[in-house]
């Protein structure tokens, strides 16, 4: 990740993001790359003090979790928001906060973690299940294949809710890119930060930033997470 290793390829300009209508912006990138797989471009070794045909490819992208949605064309929102799990994402609809939670993430730890069997420390319950396996490129090519997607802001946009893949993902015009395992990574320390900032929030108690509150604590107590003592209740909704 040192500067001098990076290139900017390409800057989007204007007032909004994207979004799906990404794949209009990268076409040129990709051809780009089609070319640096098949045919390679003439580079000058200064050290062996010849040329050589260099070839690339893309190996993965690195991405938050909304641009993973733009990306790979899965709808990252609602109740099947993981692309791993996809139909199986584990979710719970909260009551009092109107959120949506994603549970049970002791399905990805190895079968006989110790973890698995604590039951206090995450929602109560143990987890024996084994977590689902991820779709390869092949079977998600096979899924978006026949979608029809029409970019830009057409008047008639089809609203097709049933199906969690939006779009045919422009990196599968790159002809490797189903052959790979992992095709888009998330920026961890993105996401880091965003989890850190939470904690913090919460812990130093700035309004704005923090996730505690009448609602989350009633969503609590209702899961058996935690227990609410009328007390509580009275004092946060008179804070509030
Ligand atoms: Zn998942």
């Amino acid at each position: 990740m040192k500067r001098k290793y990076m290139m900017l390829s390409m800057m989007i300009s204007g007032p909004r993001q994207p979004g799906n209508d990404i794949d209009v912006y990268l076409s040129s990138l990709i051809e780009d790359l089609k070319k640096l797989r098949d045919e390679g471009v003439l580079v000058f070794d200064g050290f062996q003090n010849e040329s050589f045909q260099m070839h690339a490819m893309l190996f993965c992208t690195i991405n938050d979790f909304p641009a993973y949605g733009n990306l790979s064309g899965y709808s990252v929102k609602d109740h099947h928001a993981c692309p791993i799990c996809e139909e199986d994402t584990s979710y719970i609809q909260l009551k009092h906060g109107r959120k949506i939670v994603y549970a049970r993430h002791q399905r990805f730890l190895k079968p006989h973690h110790p973890y698995r069997r604590l039951k206090k420390a995450f929602n109560g319950s143990q987890e024996h299940e084994i977590a689902s396996i991820p779709l390869t490129g092949e079977q998600v090519l096979q899924q978006v294949e026949h979608l029809n997607t029409i970019f830009g802001n057409t008047q008639k946009k089809e609203k097709s809710k049933s199906c969690i893949w939006k779009k045919r993902s422009i990196f599968f015009d790159l002809s490797y890119w189903s052959d790979l395992d992992i095709r888009h990574c998330i920026d961890v320390m993105h996401v880091e930060k965003n989890v850190c900032d939470s904690v913090i929030g919460m812990l130093v108690n700035i309004q704005g930033k923090m996730k505690d509150g009448l609602n989350t604590r009633q969503d609590l107590a209702e899961l058996g997470i935690c227990w609410i003592s009328p007390a509580v209740t009275f004092w946060s909704t008179f804070s509030l």
